[in-house]
């Protein structure tokens, strides 16, 4: 497998750490602080309610520093990331992230960063935060950003509480949010989370929303619609300045699940749709790590009739001073329990810093670029496969299963195979309106060469391998196949 990066070799077996450990080993010592236990006046027991004692000692592993270092570099091992194979997941924008923004974020002036420092103390990060704000205004073309929620989704969900409370103040009962299907799955959930009914639109057959079918829809129940664009077809919402202006018409608002931002950043202002309110995850399109829950930092964008309803804290700027006010009186309230996920938030920043005005937009032409080489190439490969063949696609591309099920593989091998072959494999089944959906996203970072080693996998996976092999994959990883349903419906976290 020599034009593939494959996996062999090197994975060590590995116990659980508690299992490790022997009574007393510690990971760090102390130095004796001089006093004999007779000298000591008062032990922490003394200054802790006794409510909150253990009985008993937790049950921590006791292990020295290499132990804890080779178990935890070990395990990481046994997993894919973006640093060691293509990771074409769709809908997550798994870019290759920057070293430069770890360095800066990692500074200890930076890490060590106490959330209650005194305002006085942090006045060039408050700075960094007001101008990231500027930044992000500039690129949408919105009025102000909140950077409380710490996901996309909890920003989807802040964005939708920003609108209740908008409808709220007004005495206007409108609980419906319209959602195509072709929406991410967190947009149904936030919705019914923040107290709306969900209401699907059906997406039309060209793959995106036609203004006349969301016509359809309309009330004076509907609060608002809820887009992503592009959609998770990787297909541009054609009709969207139009199907802006029928929602407004409606008295009802645009909202934009904008996670998908990397395919138009720099070349499109989202005010320039209609857009009122927007969340961005600055952990996708701006190259912050992300992947297994977090961190993350979903920054809601809003234009300016809806800048009292943001959460509290924000940073505001006053005669020279940088300050933490609260002073929003319409807010929804506190999304988190400090101002923001400031790690995160950092390497967006740096990351745009770094390419500058001049080269933020090649970020999403190079996206297309490339999620459109893939789409054309394995278009022929999969022949049949491809929902919108003659259709340019943005992002990312979607297939159906079609093309492999001819020869006996499903969606489901050919993504374990990937494994096999060295590529982290695209997202599958999702979206749910396509057949055995395979969606690829592989972002502005990878060469042509990565790429092309990528399509060749696939077509030797798809047509020249048998069925029964299939089954067994992946064979050289570590874990090898489970049981997905079983694993999900009676999850054993305990030993
Ligand atoms: C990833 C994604 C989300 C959810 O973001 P999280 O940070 O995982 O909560 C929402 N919408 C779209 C379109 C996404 O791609």
């Amino acid at each position: 497998m020599v034009n593939f990066p494959g996996i062999s070799g090197l994975f060590f077996d590995e116990d659980l750490l508690i299992r490790q450990g022997s009574k007393g080993v510690y990971g760090i010592s102390i130095p004796d602080c001089g006093l004999k236990d007779s000298e000591i006046e008062k032990t922490p027991k003394d200054y802790i309610n006794k409510k909150f004692i253990r009985k008993k000692p937790p049950r921590l592993p006791e292990v020295s520093e290499p132990t804890v270092v080779r178990h935890f570099v070990r395990l990481s091992s046994w997993n894919m990331c973006v640093d060691s194979v293509f990771y074409p997941l769709g809908s997550c924008t798994m870019k290759y992230n920057p070293k430069i923004n770890e360095l800066i974020a990692s500074l200890d002036n930076i890490k060590n960063l106490h959330p209650l420092t005194p305002i006085h103390l942090v006045q060039p990060v408050l700075k960094i935060i007001h101008d990231f704000n500027l930044i992000l205004c500039e690129l949408t073309g919105l009025d102000e950003f909140s950077f409380s929620p710490q996901a996309g989704a909890a920003g989807e969900f802040t964005g939708l509480k920003v609108i209740k409370k908008y409808y709220d103040l007004k005495g206007e009962k409108r609980d419906t949010i319209l959602i195509p299907d072709s929406a991410h799955g967190t947009n149904p959930a936030s919705s019914a989370l923040a107290g709306f009914t969900p209401v699907e639109i059906k997406t039309g057959a060209n793959g995106h929303i036609e203004a006349k079918d969301v016509e359809r829809y309309l009330s004076e129940n509907v609060a608002a619609i809820m887009l992503t664009n592009p959609n998770t077809l990787g297909i541009f919402e054609k009709d969207i300045k139009k199907i802006s202006e029928i929602i407004h018409k409606n008295g009802s608002l645009v909202y934009m699940d904008g996670a998908n931002f990397n395919a138009f950043l720099g070349n499109v202002k989202v005010s320039d749709m209609g857009i009122d309110i927007i969340q961005l995850n600055l952990h996708k399109t701006f190259s912050t790590p992300h992947g297994g829950g977090g961190p993350g930092s979903g920054a809601v964008g809003v234009r300016g009739f809806l800048k009292d309803y943001l959460p509290v804290p924000y940073v505001s700027f006053n005669d020279g001073n940088y300050n933490l006010s609260e002073d929003k009186r319409q807010t929804i309230g506190r999304i988190a329990p400090f101002l923001c996920n400031f790690g995160v938030l950092l390497k967006a920043y740096v990351y745009i810093l770094s390419l500058g005005n001049d080269n933020i937009s090649a970020v999403s032409e190079i996206a297309i670029l490339n999620a459109n080489y893939i789409k054309k190439r394995l278009g022929k490969v999969l022949n049949g496969a491809d929902p919108f063949e003659d259709k340019l696609c943005m992002h990312e591309c979607v297939f159906t299963d079609k093309a492999l099920e001819d020869n006996g593989i499903s969606t489901l091998e050919l993504a374990k195979l990937l494994i096999d072959y060295g590529f982290h494999p695209p997202t599958v089944y999702f979206p749910k309106n396509i057949h055995g959906a395979i969606m690829i996203e592989p972002t502005e970072t990878e060469s042509i060469k990565t790429m092309d080693r990528f399509l060749k996998a696939i077509e030797k996976i798809g047509f020249k391998t048998k069925k029964p092999a299939a089954l067994k994959s992946p064979r050289k990883t570590k874990v090898k196949r489970v049981n997905e349903v079983l694993a999900n419906k009676h999850p054993i976290f305990k030993y």
